[in-house]
């Protein structure tokens, strides 16, 4: 899936809310819309541009209207097969790509507190790639 990036205004750990990345929009959950041959870089820009209001209103009020996907590891575990397309945009399998990066967190988060996972998640946005020793010095 092409990526749209916001160059300005700079999106800052505040205002950092479905993002694909640290500056890209997540504008659509790939396990549910991969992106294929037949996907339309109009319907892309529609959908950014949707994107670009809602994060508009959430760098305003903090709060993000409209639907939204949740992007929770344990919500993803327990809601993406592992053949469907990698939560992270990569083209590959979850089950071959992120999905035990989430197992791990998801444990860690079983010994941890959970503000700090949630907090974490936040700062670190789930397309991130954040490896195991990154994740352990954040606690
Ligand atoms: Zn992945």
């Amino acid at each position: 899936m092409p990526l749209c990036e916001v160059l300005e205004p700079k999106i800052t750990d505040k205002s950092r809310y479905h993002t694909r990345g640290l500056d890209g929009m997540c504008l659509y959950p790939p396990w549910i819309y991969p992106w294929t041959d037949k996907s339309s870089i109009i319907d892309l820009l529609k959908q950014a541009l949707i994107w670009l209001v809602k994060w508009d209103v959430y760098d305003r009020i903090g709060r993000w209207i409209g639907s939204e996907t949740p992007h929770s590891f344990d919500y993803l575990l327990a809601n993406v097969r592992p053949l469907d397309s990698c939560t992270c945009f990569s083209g590959r399998h979850y089950g071959e790509c992120c999905r035990n990066f989430h197992i791990l967190v998801v444990s860690a988060a079983k010994t941890l507190a959970s503000h700090r996972v949630r907090e974490f998640q936040r700062i670190y946005p789930l397309y991130l790639y954040p490896r195991p020793e990154t994740l352990m010095r954040f606690f």
